[in-house]
């Protein structure tokens, strides 16, 4: 039976159970509170707590609600960005910190793993970036020397290489990055709720915070039910920025992206297709991902909402998508199907702001934020504990609306579910390839 609850699809069907958390009632005391239930909140209040701080978590609504409950679970290594753009950016010694941090990024994410024994179908076998043209292919090259010029273990595979790890002929090559993998994203942050709350972090869920004010040094926090008195707060929200931040989402240009999750795939075909496990998406502007689950469903997706009519083009899209690129499985039916919002900036470098006294903030992640909230949860507890600017790799800055963002967002939908279309009318893509 298909499941079109479009929130956290399958990763909620599939995510072992959180202990309940209650929601703030009354006053609290803290000395950090931390806004929000995704990883960088989770990373921050896990962090803090290690080292002995006391931390409060204040989530909306639920554990993952954000993007941490409904992404693809690429563990990346750095950016979207190629290190050369993010030099280009932010200069040559924020940016080569910045590279350097982020790319190692998937050493934080599966050492907590690891320690915290969380239970989160976590594989490291690398990440397949696949090439969907010649330009695709040439742009990979560029990564491959860039990456490899800075040690990352990293190689461009050709067609022929790269068809059997993907267990498709579509493509024009791969970039293999071995820093990287795959989770089940909803599962790694209850595990990182479940570690945080057991190294003496406070969590507390259905708890928006509706206003806060600076009062008496100290940082006021209302919710609904009750209010938080803090020394410091850090501001976790990204995409899912609402009550007293919606105005945040000025800031960021929304940008969505659907997922659509099949049957588990039969027996037979299940070692054609990634047997490696690697999860991979494509060079294209629209882009595409392509990653099993621990059951052996194949989840494909791409830039898009699912709300409404969107659910039924979409679909017809991952299912052409899926005959097109893995026709061993043409026929498989879909299962699930959900979507979630990418905080993205103009330059695709993440923001970390400044918004009053002890008071922090970091955002958009440009649809990289498993590794990188986790880092920067962990970096913005130490930046409270010690107080030095230097240990962040981005500029301090304080929150800038972007120009007709609504006008780019919408330009952003509207293209996708154009392209979505178009590949209809030519029946498929890579069509030279295949
Ligand atoms: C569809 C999709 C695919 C993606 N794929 C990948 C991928 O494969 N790999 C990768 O690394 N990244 C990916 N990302 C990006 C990644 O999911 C995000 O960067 C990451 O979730 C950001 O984590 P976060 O903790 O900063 O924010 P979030 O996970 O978005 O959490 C923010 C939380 O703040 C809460 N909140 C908001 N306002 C308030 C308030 N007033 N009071 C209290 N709480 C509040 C929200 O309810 C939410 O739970 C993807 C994102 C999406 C949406």
């Amino acid at each position: 039976m298909e499941d079109k609850t479009l929130s956290h699809g399958l990763w909620a069907k599939t995510a072992p159970a959180l202990p309940p958390f209650n929601s703030i009632e009354g006053e609290y005391k803290t000395d950090v509170a931390i806004i929000g239930g995704g990883y960088t909140g989770l990373s921050a209040a896990l962090h803090l707590a290690e080292d002995g701080t006391d931390a409060l978590l204040i989530e909306a609504k639920e554990i993952g609600f954000g993007g941490a409950g409904r992404n693809v679970g690429l563990v990346n290594a750095g950016l979207w960005l190629m290190p050369s753009d993010v030099i280009a950016r932010l200069g040559n010694e924020l940016g080569e910190r910045l590279i350097s941090i982020l790319g190692a990024s998937p050493d934080l994410v599966y050492s907590l793993i690891e320690k915290h024994t969380i239970q989160c179908e976590a594989i490291r076998n690398g990440t397949l970036h696949c090439a969907h043209s010649p330009g695709g292919y040439n742009a990979l090259k560029q990564r491959e020397a860039q990456w490899q010029d800075r040690g990352a273990p990293v190689s461009l595979l050709n067609s022929e290489e790269a068809a059997p790890l993907i267990g498709s002929k579509a493509f024009f090559g791969a970039l293999l990055d071995k820093r990287a993998g795959t989770v089940q994203p909803l599962a790694y942050a209850y595990g990182l709720a479940k570690a945080a709350h057991d190294a003496g972090a406070r969590i507390h869920v259905n708890s928006p915070v509706i206003s806060i004010n600076r009062d008496h040094n100290c940082w006021n926090l209302k919710t609904p039910k009750g209010n938080v008195l803090a020394k410091a707060v850090i501001l976790a929200v990204q995409g899912y920025a609402d009550y007293a931040f919606k105005e945040l989402e000025k800031n960021l240009i929304p940008f969505n992206y659907f997922q659509f999750a099949t049957q588990p795939l039969p027996e037979k075909v299940r070692n054609t297709i990634l047997p490696g496990k690697q999860g991979a998406w494509d060079t294209a502007l629209i882009l595409s991902s392509y990653r099993l689950d621990q059951a052996g469903r194949l989840i494909v997706g791409s830039v898009g909402q699912v709300e409404n009519m969107a659910y039924s083009l979409h679909k017809k899209w991952a299912q052409r998508s899926i005959a097109t690129v893995f026709p061993q499985i043409k026929n498989i039916s879909i299962e699930h199907g959900w979507h979630g919002r990418i905080a993205m900036t103009n330059d695709h470098i993440p923001r970390f702001h400044i918004l009053g006294p002890d008071f922090v903030s970091v955002t958009s992640y440009n649809g990289r934020g498993i590794g990188p909230g986790t880092v920067f949860g962990k970096l913005m507890a130490n930046y409270l504990k010690e107080g030095s600017k230097a240990i962040i790799p981005l500029p301090l800055t304080k929150p800038k609306k972007v120009f007709m963002r609504g006008l780019r967002g919408l330009f952003y939908e509207a293209g996708a579910r154009i392209y979505h279309l178009a590949q209809h009318q030519i029946n498929g893509f890579n069509q030279n390839k295949i």
